[in-house]
């Protein structure tokens, strides 16, 4: 993986399509001015020597050169002919006979050529060989029959093949060109491919320096000299790479805040039953003649206070334990309508002492997969919230009901009411709403916070509806089922 690290560069991967999308087309450009440029050449060579061999073909006709070739006019013309283009005539006759040729090697002889068989049936043929550098072509030698020759067999206008005419002619001057060409084109060429990597360069990086700024950025939010959010909104891309960066770090950096709030409030929860007891100690040593029963009375303070202190830290670590052991719930098979009686039963004490009614009503049976101590914290703190926060006379009501999927307890109490605006903080860790009064009753503020835990760490939830002065209704809702 580490030897191909330079391949997973964004950079190098532009810079390569940008380069190759450039050098494609030159070179697609550059093959097709060459190949176009011989294929025109050839073509128009070809055709010159076709219309010089036919105005040929008509003179040899005329000065009846196969019969025979001593025409100086018409030896004079093929002389032309093959120097002109650097080439070479036969001129053969309709019985395969090389009449005359140019380059006087052959005269006299037999000439058996497939292309000069088909020559006589009326098909020539041009050839252009590459390799070799030249064009072979054939033209025939035709006769138009007169009036004069017409006989019985040969009717007038029939057209009769006398001949061939075989030539062959250098493509070095085309070649010749096409060098020239070539040599231009690859200068033009190389000059293109520069341009091309300065622009693949200037291209690659400039495409990838928001990434650069992104990763700038962060590292100055990393090393804290910046705790501002990121704004490179160049591309698409980035805007989003950045937004999930933003909303990722305010949540870090709430969690933070709301980390220090906590320290800060267990400090400060922690701190006043100490001063209270270290008040009450001082005024007893400082005083040398406490009566009896001062003494016992600010004794029970302090042992109160001392209390109040324990429960604190019991809930603290009731709650730190919940955290920590968010993903080990131990799930039994609980039948909560049975549990819930349990609880009710240990709570009755409570009640009776603050003159409340407290009733279970159990809609359904309910058999549940929970973490059986979880669940009794939960309705323990909701039962004890209904009875604490309530007023002599009152009732509080569990409720337990179940649908196909999930099962409901519901703890109504006809107590004191939350104010709206309250009803979204009294979960979190050490609120209270009135502090004084629920200092009073021996409130920590940590109770709902530990309950919503718990509830959470079942994947449910609980809601809470209130009418101040009327009394609260907190409804929890959790699968029957374990999630695996
Ligand atoms: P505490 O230990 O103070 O009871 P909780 O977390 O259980 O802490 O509750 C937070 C605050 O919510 C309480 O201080 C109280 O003001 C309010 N509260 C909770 N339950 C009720 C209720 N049933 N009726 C009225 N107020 C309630």
């Amino acid at each position: 993986m580490h030897r191909f690290r330079f391949w997973r560069s964004l950079k190098l991967r532009l810079f390569i399509i940008i380069f190759i999308t450039g050098l494609i087309p030159s070179l697609v450009i550059y093959q097709s001015i060459l190949k176009g440029y011989e294929d025109r050449a050839v073509k128009v060579r070809t055709l010159d020597v076709q219309n010089q061999l036919n105005v040929l073909a008509d003179h040899l006709i005329t000065y009846n050169y196969l019969i025979d070739p001593s025409s100086d006019v018409v030896n004079a013309e093929l002389n032309l002919l093959s120097n002109l283009y650097s080439g070479r005539v036969m001129v053969i006759n309709n019985r395969l006979k090389i009449v005359r040729d140019t380059y006087g090697i052959s005269d006299g002889r037999s000439m058996v050529s497939e292309e000069v068989v088909k020559c006589l049936k009326g098909s020539s043929i041009n050839n252009y060989d590459r390799v070799n550098g030249y064009i072979e072509l054939t033209v025939p030698i035709t006769e138009t029959i007169s009036a004069v020759s017409a006989t019985d067999e040969i009717a007038e206008g029939t057209v009769m093949y006398r001949g061939v005419l075989l030539a062959s002619t250098s493509t070095d001057t085309i070649t010749n060109t096409i060098e020239i060409l070539r040599n231009r084109a690859q200068k033009i060429l190389i000059i293109v491919i520069i341009l091309l990597v300065a622009i693949a360069l200037l291209l690659s990086r400039l495409l990838v320096r928001p990434f650069d700024r992104i990763s700038k950025q962060i590292e100055s939010v990393k090393s804290g000299t910046s705790d501002e959010p990121l704004t490179v909104r160049d591309y698409l891309e980035t805007q989003h790479i950045v937004s999930s960066f933003n909303s990722l770090f305010a949540k870090m950096q709430k969690a933070d805040e709301s980390r220090r709030q906590f320290v800060s409030n267990v400090s400060h929860e922690l701190k006043t039953p100490l001063t209270s007891v270290k008040i009450l100690a001082d005024s007893l040593n400082t005083d040398n003649e406490v009566p009896v029963e001062v003494y016992k009375e600010f004794m029970a303070d302090i042992t109160q206070e001392i209390e109040r202190e324990d429960k604190i830290i019991n809930d603290l670590l009731e709650l730190v334990r919940l955290d920590k052991d968010a993903s080990k719930l131990n799930i039994s098979t609980v039948d909560i309508n049975e549990l819930s009686e349990i609880i009710l039963k240990r709570m009755r004490p409570i009640a009776r002492k603050n003159e409340i009614e407290l009733t279970l009503v159990s809609l359904r049976d309910v058999v549940a997969e929970v973490d059986e101590v979880k669940i009794s914290l939960v309705l323990t703190n909701l039962v004890e919230n209904a009875i604490k926060y309530n007023s002599p006379g009152g009732t509080a009501t569990v409720t337990v009901d179940a649908d196909h999927q999930y099962f409901m307890i519901e703890v109504t109490d006809t107590g004191e009411g939350i104010p709206e605006e309250e009803l979204d903080s009294i979960f979190e860790r050490f609120y209270r709403v009135d502090k004084s009064h629920s200092n009073k009753i021996g409130g920590t503020g940590l109770g709902l916070a530990i309950t919503r835990s718990a509830v959470m760490l079942h994947k449910g939830t609980i809601v809470v509806r209130s009418t101040l002065g009327e009394g609260s209704t907190f409804t929890v809702r959790i699968p029957i089922k374990a999630a695996v």
